[in-house]
């Protein structure tokens, strides 16, 4: 069994990865929720939306976002009637958030929703929220602070990023499906995807329980760091670290991941390559994910160098 932590298209693109290259039912893939709000009344889960068309092959290559052959008629008659139209809704992906609201108004848990919309769609792994209460991600700016999706998708990442916060974080608990995972004696490694760290995977260490869970594991911990060059792959990953004052690259991490992560792949230009840093050991990898070939070496790889750690 592995565990994976993953945001969206990072965590989407090792998680598949490791979808393939594992037998089905061997991996379990836990998702931010710190992205998701409420939009129409529909409920939006982005990162576990990627997640999942992602594992079931349907992910919309074009627009690097979505589900494959989306079509936009609804978008089309909203503007007409003037309504919000900052954030795009396709038609098929609406007929999916609509169907989680009236699963969740019957009183399914988002864990309980996520994992019938991933069965649905063939996937053969386990995909869970990290949590099924309300994590929101507060992004506090120059101009004051955002809810995620005002400042990500509204105001395109422009406001300078001061600080975040993650709002209901301190009430929430650890997903049923996460902590038997982690707790699974079959348990083998943990993954932490090259997801942003602050947007992504930091709402999980935000929750109590995970974040305790994570560091009492008996097995290791590695991840891939999101970072090429000195830049992030995709999103606005290296604009926030500048923003911190931290320099965006692998060894960044360590503010972040230190006494959860016992190793990270980095890209062989990464300055941190071959060292070690606040007990993080950092090797060396081609860790562009070009396509589904790139997904699966990186995949072995990881696994290869939590294995080696165990
Ligand atoms: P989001 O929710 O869509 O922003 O997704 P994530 O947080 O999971 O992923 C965003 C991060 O993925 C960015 O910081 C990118 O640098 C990183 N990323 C995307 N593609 C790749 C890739 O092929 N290799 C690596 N190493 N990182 C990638
Ligand atoms: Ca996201």
């Amino acid at each position: 069994m592995i565990l994976a932590l993953a945001g969206g298209v990072g965590g989407a693109r090792l998680a598949n990865g490791l979808a393939h290259v594992l037998p089905a039912g061997e991996l379990t893939v836990a998702v931010n929720v710190g992205d998701d709000f409420t939009h129409l009344g529909l409920p939006i889960c982005p990162d576990i939306d990627t997640v999942t068309y992602t594992l079931a092959g349907r992910n919309n290559r074009e627009l690097g976002w979505g589900v494959s052959g989306e079509s936009w008629a609804f978008m089309d008659e909203l503007k007409a009637l003037g309504g919000p139209d900052w954030f795009n809704l396709g038609d098929r992906d609406l007929a999916k958030h609509a169907l989680r609201g009236e699963w969740q108004r019957q009183g399914w848990t988002l864990s309980q929703v996520t994992a019938e919309l991933a069965r649905r769609q063939g996937i053969p792994h386990a995909i869970v929220p990290m949590s099924d209460d309300p994590v929101r991600s507060m992004v506090l700016t120059d101009e004051g602070e955002l809810p995620f999706q005002d400042y990500f998708v509204r105001r395109r990442c422009e406001p300078r990023f001061v600080s975040i916060r993650y709002a209901g974080a301190e009430q929430a608990k650890i997903s049923p499906g996460l902590a038997e995972a982690l707790a699974d004696p079959a348990l083998e490694a943990v993954v932490v995807c090259p997801s942003n760290p602050v947007l992504s995977i930091g709402p999980f260490l935000a929750v109590t329980d995970i974040a305790a869970a994570l560091r009492a594991r008996r097995v290791p911990c590695v991840a891939v760091s999101p970072f090429i060059g000195g830049e992030a792959v995709k999103g606005p990953a290296a604009k926030i670290m500048r923003e911190l004052g931290e320099e965006p690259g692998a060894a960044s991490l360590v503010g972040h991941y230190a006494g959860i992560v016992d190793a990270v792949l980095c890209d062989h230009a990464d300055p941190a390559a071959g060292q070690t840093l606040g007990g993080i050991a950092f090797h060396a990898a081609d860790t562009l994910m070009r396509d589904d070939a790139d997904q699966q070496r990186l995949a072995h790889e990881a696994l290869a160098l939590a294995r080696g750690l165990a």
